[in-house]
């Protein structure tokens, strides 16, 4: 049997999606300490003039999600553009000029970047580091004046967060992560699945994230990285549940999967699972590994299922309900979500992804290492 509202969907997403650049069909608004709802909005461009000035963006480390993924977005944007690169390497800073035709003046060290405050071209610092320096480079760049757009996971501390979410206050400048998948149709179909009970009460989440990773990186080091596939990957089965349920779990147990790779694995955990329990009494079963691909996002409810395999890639994203496949659009995550944070510096509004999010991520990671370091069941407050 066929997905019923498919044609309906695809046309309402596409209509949605290029009407308003950016724009997520959900808001994510804490609204008690154990429940938040993505709220439907209208397109951001309705009823107002489409603003004709693009934003300038600065890149904050010139790895490789920025070189494959974001410098390639931005010449899709819409609202913001590169205009700016902060790097340690002068030869990348040579070839990104001239592939990106920068001018001098917009290219920085991590010596001068605070001079990036006297530079008008500049609106967005957009940080891309090892999640270690995330923190430092957030503040700094709050503290020069930008607003700032932070990779995830936010940082890796739960104090680092709170600082970097003070920074940006103290300086009234706005603060986002880079969950891309907040502005994915597939993903963001499973949200509305989930929160509008389209097939009734879930009963079950299944998220599962890993990838079999290189050696000798900084994603293995304890210190750069802040720890291991949870923080990097399965921080995306947190996302997906969460947005999935609608709602926060009162609790988390979560185990240590074996090390069967010392070399790569000394310093940060190969793979974690978990679960989450839900008042009402759903769960969420959770996995994530260094040393496994795994790419799965579903949901169990009182009248049927619905999931995405893949759920988190950049592109290729496949989905799936009890009532036949889902044909949605494909869109660019990275440039809608960047052009999505350009329309609220412009408009001076909250971004749906913004640092109160990750923070309330990074405060449910540390449960969850807590939870496996312990072996007991931690309880969730405070979110
Ligand atoms: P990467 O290793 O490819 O790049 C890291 C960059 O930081 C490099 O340019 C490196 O030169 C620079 N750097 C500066 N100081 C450094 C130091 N002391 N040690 C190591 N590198 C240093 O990493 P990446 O994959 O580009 O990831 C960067 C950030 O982006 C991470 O926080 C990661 O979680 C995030 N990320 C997000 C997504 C997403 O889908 N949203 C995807 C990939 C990465």
């Amino acid at each position: 049997m066929n997905f019923t509202n498919i044609s309906t969907s695809r046309r309402k997403f596409i209509q949605h999606v290029s009407g308003a650049i950016g724009t997520s069909l959900f808001a994510f608004s804490a609204k008690t300490a154990n429940s938040f709802s993505f709220r439907e909005e209208l397109p951001a461009t309705a009823g107002i003039q489409q603003p004709e000035k693009q934003l300038g963006i600065a890149l904050v480390g010139l790895g490789k999600y920025s070189t494959e993924q974001l410098a390639p977005a931005l010449q899709e944007t819409k609202r913001c553009k590169l205009v700016g690169i902060v790097t340690g390497t002068p030869e990348k800073a040579e070839k990104w000029k001239s592939k990106y035709s920068l001018v001098d003046k917009n290219i920085y060290d991590y010596q001068n970047f605070d001079s990036i405050k006297n530079n008008p071209d500049i609106d967005i610092v957009y940080v891309v580091l090892p999640n270690s320096m995330h923190a430092e480079y957030v503040i700094r760049a709050a503290k020069a004046g930008k607003h700032v757009i932070c990779e995830k996971p936010m940082a890796v501390s739960v104090q680092e967060c709170e600082d970097m979410i003070k920074a940006c206050k103290d300086a009234s400048r706005l603060l986002s992560i880079g969950y891309r998948l907040h502005f994915e149709p597939y993903n963001l179909t499973m949200a509305e699945l989930g929160t509008k009970k389209t097939y009734g009460e879930i009963k079950l989440v299944t998220a599962r994230d890993g990838m079999d990773i290189e050696p000798n990186v900084w994603r293995l080091s304890k210190k750069m990285a802040g720890g291991g596939p949870l923080m990097d990957v399965g921080i995306y089965c947190v996302q997906g549940v969460l947005y999935t349920m609608g709602k926060y779990p009162i609790a988390v147990t979560a185990k240590e999967g074996p090390k069967t790779d010392m070399k790569r694995f000394s310093e940060v955990e190969q793979s974690l699972s978990w679960q989450f329990d839900f008042a009402g009494g759903a769960i969420a079963s959770c996995e994530t590994s260094y040393a496994d691909e795994m790419n799965f996002l579903r949901a169990d409810a009182e009248r049927g299922w619905f999931q995405l395999e893949p759920a988190y890639e950049y592109k290729g994203i496949k989905g799936e309900t009890a009532k036949g496949k889902l044909d949605l659009p494909h869109v660019n995550q990275q440039a809608l979500q960047m052009d999505d944070f350009a329309t609220c510096v412009l408009q001076n509004k909250k971004s749906k992804v913004p640092g109160e999010m990750g923070l309330r991520d990074v405060k449910i990671l540390m449960a969850i290492y807590e939870a496996a370091r312990t072996g007991k069941r931690i309880e969730l407050k405070n979110l």
